[in-house]
């Protein structure tokens, strides 16, 4: 079977992890605060919390950010609804601007019409998503962003170690919050780093970090310098209503250790990637995408046929399990339930019609890739 998305646990990582168990500390551990450390010098930002998952982080985000009943805030509508759903867990109202057809991102022409086209100060935030692992370019949103008075949180989860090149011609790393208020970032198993269930906040602002850290634990602190008393060793202060969103300390030991090997998988998703562009560019039944572009870190490899379904089903029958990145979250059931309709934002509703994601992970052989290849073209010229 060949899936669309697979992790890689090494001996390395066993190792790490069983090192981890038969330590001290099973949660709060020093296997965390080394993540964190490792993860912000990967990205290249000051502060990273990591926490339980991916949802966590955007739902503490929206909370530091002061999300509540009265802010209204932008998001794609091809995404993971989670990039949505954490301005519902705050009672925030959710607005969706159309993708770019092009490159499925967040548009941000469309971004700058909705913003124009309400009074200053209606909206307070937006949410891009660097989709598929396609960096968004955040030096163009912060400009935006600045004249609407808006924060940005960059939904990095499918593209650590991805970049898009700024206007004085240096790298910019998704999530180093050089731009965005706050970054956050999934470790599910699909995505580039392995923890189980993880995820990870990155910022570089002091306030906002100091708020993640005690909103992760119940609002709950034990520093002395913040707390309004203190009545011994054992005293603490909750100060707000917070979560337990926390990670454990061998989730953490094992991102560490993947951690270690995400510039060499990048590497090889870029490989994988050309190797699908070099051979479907010339099939008139495949649109994608133009080229394998610099500082994608393919989370996804997605093309775009006419017959997708039948493909999707043929594929499956040759145990080749693609998947749909993603039904336009607009639509979901939920999302329609707040008026959202069909035909809301077209661009998006295009793609959703033909969009597949081909298996695209480091340990992907090319053997495998070469029957996926063979598969996909017996169908379409067949
Ligand atoms: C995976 C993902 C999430 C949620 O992460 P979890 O760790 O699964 O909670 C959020 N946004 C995007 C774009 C994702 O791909």
């Amino acid at each position: 079977m060949i899936p669309y998305g697979k992790q890689n646990i090494t001996e390395e990582d066993v190792n790490a992890v069983v090192k981890a168990l038969t330590s001290d500390f099973l949660t709060q551990g020093p296997e965390i605060a080394s993540f964190e450390k490792a993860f912000a010098e990967y990205i290249g930002c000051k502060y990273a919390v990591a926490v339980s998952n991916g949802t966590a982080a955007l739902h503490l985000c929206a909370l530091a950010l002061g999300v509540n009943k009265d802010s209204r805030v932008i998001t794609s509508p091809i995404t993971f609804a989670a990039s949505a759903n954490c301005v519902r867990y705050c009672d925030g109202e959710v607005y969706f601007a159309d993708i770019d057809p092009e490159t499925y991102l967040l548009d941000i022409k469309k971004v700058r019409a909705l913003l124009e086209n309400h009074p200053k100060g209606y909206f307070q935030g937006i949410i891009p998503v660097d989709f598929a692992g396609n960096a968004v370019n955040l030096e163009a949103f912060r400009k935006l962003a600045n004249e609407f008075n808006c924060w940005i949180i960059e939904d990095a989860c499918h593209a650590p170690g991805g970049y898009f090149i700024d206007s004085k011609g240096t790298k910019q790393f998704c999530g180093n919050s050089n731009f965005a208020d706050l970054a956050i970032f999934s470790f599910h198993p699909v995505k580039h780093i392995a923890c189980g269930e993880g995820g990870m906040v990155t910022t570089n602002d002091e306030a906002l970090y100091n708020k993640l850290i005690k909103l992760r634990t119940h609002g709950i602190t034990k520093d002395s310098n913040l707390m309004h008393q203190n009545d011994g060793g054992w005293y603490y202060e909750m100060q707000e209503l917070g979560y337990n969103y926390r990670i454990t300390d061998f989730q953490a030991a094992l991102g560490t250790s993947q951690l270690k090997r995400a510039d060499a998988g990048i590497e090889r998703r870029r490989e994988i990637a050309q190797t699908y562009f070099d051979t479907f560019k010339t099939n008139q039944h495949i649109k994608g995408q133009s080229g394998v572009i610099e500082g994608h870190a393919y989370h996804l490899y997605i093309i775009e046929v006419n017959n997708r379904k039948e493909l999707y089903d043929f594929l499956r029958s040759k145990d080749i399990f693609c998947q749909v990145h993603y039904i336009p979250v607009h639509t979901l059931p939920y999302y329609k339930s707040l008026g959202w309709k069909q035909g809301d934002f077209v661009n998006s509703e295009n793609y959703y019609q033909g969009c597949l994601s081909l298996p695209m992970y480091p340990t992907l052989t090319k053997e495998e890739q070469h029957f996926v290849i063979d598969t996909i073209n017996s169908f379409l010229n067949g």
